[in-house]
């Protein structure tokens, strides 16, 4: 049993006009009775923890409360003989940061069963630019190829391609070979795109709504990272046979389509989901993430933050202003 800990937080409270989120005192002794308790070093930021930290109940039932869906750091104590004191730990999602206190604090507890041990030669800052974005693209990319997406197949379709998820998705499959077309609202990152391996990038105005069930078909694949209308025109425009992952919904959870684009292409719609699904996959992909997926332009970009900038950084996600990778440093 370890002595209680006081640690310092991102906690976000309720206040008349809103949430608001500040740097607090906190006590391990007030982290939920789990068997792994982490020193975290290092968190990164989502577009889930934006929607935490504005008071989404659908994320987070009560407050006070501390966001960061992602964690990685060292074990202090376990009672679990799976993890080990001294272990280096990725935990993402699950319950972390949604009703869980989360990696904004510098410390979490969990169960064993959310504890990826990290990669060899992996540092936890590292782990943090890819986090759970880096997993998800990695997860869609996976379901790509399990579909039977190949370089050879022509062009593949990356919406919110400036984003967290996004810009990793183009350069894990450049790196794979593909051609890749990034679409993005902001003109002003088409150079970091064509730096991560985007063959072209192309303005939202593409997958602008269209009254035709079916279009010209323009992609062999997509990996669509926004939903809403947005998804619905990118499936008429993939190639006959062509797959879709699909993973968010910051353009919205509607997806109001034919089934055309199915019964007519055969196109396949694959769900991505990188919270609940079992560690065993979690850990395959960090594993390539590590090695042949690795991204070098993703974590050379990547922007580095402490906790005081943690409101500003979270605002810009539900303005669909973010862009690139963010790592919170605690130290
Ligand atoms: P970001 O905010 O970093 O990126 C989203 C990008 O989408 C923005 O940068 C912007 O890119 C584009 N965008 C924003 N608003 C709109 C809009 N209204 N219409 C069209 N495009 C828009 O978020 P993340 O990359 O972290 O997450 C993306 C989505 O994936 C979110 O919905 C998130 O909840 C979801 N997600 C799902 C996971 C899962 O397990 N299924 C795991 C992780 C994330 P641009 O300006 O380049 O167009």
């Amino acid at each position: 049993m370890t002595a209680s800990l006081e640690y310092q937080a991102w906690v976000v409270r309720e206040q008349d006009d809103g949430f608001a989120g500040q740097e607090a005192t906190c006590s391990t002794a007030d982290l939920p009775d789990h068997e792994v308790l982490v020193r975290v070093s290092h968190s990164s930021l989502n577009y889930k923890d934006a929607l935490s930290a504005s008071g989404n109940k659908g994320v987070t039932r009560s407050y006070p409360h501390t966001p960061g869906i992602d964690a990685a750091g060292d074990v202090v104590a376990s009672s679990s003989e799976a993890i080990q004191p001294g272990q280096k730990v990725i935990v993402t999602g699950y319950d972390l940061g949604m009703n869980t206190a989360g990696g904004f604090g510098e410390y979490i507890r969990v169960p064993a069963g959310w504890c990826v041990p990290m990669p060899a030669d992996w540092t936890a800052e590292t782990a943090m630019i890819y986090g759970t974005a880096g997993l998800t693209a990695g997860l869609c990319v996976s379901k790509l190829l399990m579909a039977g997406a190949d370089p050879g197949d022509g062009a593949v379709a990356v919406s919110g391609a400036s984003g967290a998820v996004g810009s990793v998705a183009v350069e894990i499959l450049a790196t794979l070979g593909f051609e890749v077309v990034a679409i993005s609202g902001k003109a002003d990152r088409a150079e970091a795109l064509k730096a991560l391996g985007a063959r072209d990038v192309q303005g939202r105005d593409v997958l602008n709504p269209e009254k035709k069930p079916l279009l010209k078909p323009a992609f062999a694949h997509g990996i669509d990272t926004v939903g809403g209308s947005p998804l619905a025109e990118l499936l008429k425009q993939i190639r006959p046979g062509g797959s879709v992952a699909c993973c968010g919904l910051v353009a919205g959870p509607q997806l109001e389509t034919t089934v055309l684009p199915f019964i007519l292409r055969g196109v396949n719609l694959l769900g991505v989901d990188s919270v609940e699904i079992p560690l065993a996959n979690k850990q395959e992909v960090w594993q390539k993430l590590a090695g042949s997926w690795a991204c070098p332009t993703t974590e050379g970009q990547a922007r580095r933050i402490g906790r005081g900038e943690l409101g500003s950084a979270l605002a810009a996600f539900l303005k669909g202003e973010s862009a690139g990778k963010i790592v919170l440093d605690h130290s």
